[in-house]
């Protein structure tokens, strides 16, 4: 081989190496910026529980925690004209269950029958249900409520709670930030009457989609899935508890986020009935 062909041979494979590290390098370089893939679980994926395996893990809530007052509640004005009292025209139905005692799962609260004060239930528990933070309920209640999730879900109504149990103290509270921002008017059909609000009985619930969609406000009830809560959930121990167009009845603004439990037998023959706690129990509200 000549000299001159030799050199040849090294300058075409010392080339090729050069060129294969500089394509390696390239290589390396495109990889090395290629941006990062970073899981990021959205906070409604944190908030699914496994139970309920047919709920959407890709809804990011995006309203406020429920620690905020709750500002979008829209009660009657003072103005409006009352709705006509219903009177009881059928014979009155034997009470079978003690709507009295303040531990009783069947306790009518209202403004003319608050609870104690001091009342605090013994057996509130977290409910493992979707909710911005950790809301108690007692023991049965939060079975039943828990129960009821997974049945929506199977059915495409997708729960979270936006408020459970209530203090006392919490009450008070959240009534005096109304008044002082709404006025004294704003406070009188809303239900965080402090010892008055089913709340602080630990066996009431506020509703919210889980999407976080009309919290807290009327328009909740202009969805569809709406009507499989109020078809089903006294099945679960559950009563719509402030209809419309009650409110005379009630003392309480229309609230359809509002439910309240009290066992399932009691719930149907409530249901059943289509009257508010106050007028199957014949206890109306003395406003006077
Ligand atoms: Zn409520």
């Amino acid at each position: 081989m000549d000299k001159k062909y030799k050199w040849k041979l090294w300058t075409v494979l010392i080339l090729s190496i050069l060129i294969l590290i500089g394509l390696g390098y390239l290589h390396y370089l495109r990889k090395g910026t290629q941006p990062v893939a970073v899981v990021t679980p959205t906070p409604a994926e944190t908030l699914v529980p496994s139970g309920c395996p047919t709920c959407p893990a890709d809804i990011v809530i995006t309203d406020e925690p429920t620690s905020t007052p709750e500002v979008t509640q829209t009660p009657a004005p003072a103005t409006a004209t009352p709705e006509p009292t219903q009177e009881p025209t059928e014979e009155p139905v034997e009470v079978t269950v003690d709507i009295d005692s303040d531990d009783s799962i069947n306790k009518l609260v209202n403004i003319s029958y608050p609870v104690d004060p001091g009342y605090v239930p013994k057996d509130l528990r977290v409910v493992n249900i979707p909710s911005s933070e950790s809301e108690y309920l007692r023991e049965e209640a939060a079975n039943a409520l828990e129960q009821m999730y997974k049945a929506a879900c199977d059915n495409q109504v997708y729960l979270r709670i936006v408020d459970g149990y209530r203090s006392y103290s919490e009450q008070l509270a959240l009534y005096n930030y109304y008044e002082r921002v709404h006025g004294k008017a704003y406070t009188e059909y809303v239900d965080d009457h402090p010892g008055a609000s089913e709340h602080q009985l630990g066996l009431a619930v506020d509703l919210g989609w889980y999407n976080g969609n009309c919290q807290l406000n009327p328009c909740i009830a202009t969805y569809p899935q709406y009507q499989w809560l109020l078809d089903n959930s006294y099945k679960y121990g559950w009563i719509a508890r402030y209809p419309d167009k009650k409110s005379d009845v009630t003392h309480i603004t229309y609230s359809p986020w509002h439910f309240r439990y009290v066992g399932s037998e009691e719930a149907a023959k409530i249901h059943d009935s289509g009257l508010t706690m106050e007028e199957y129990y014949k206890r109306p509200v003395k406003t006077n």
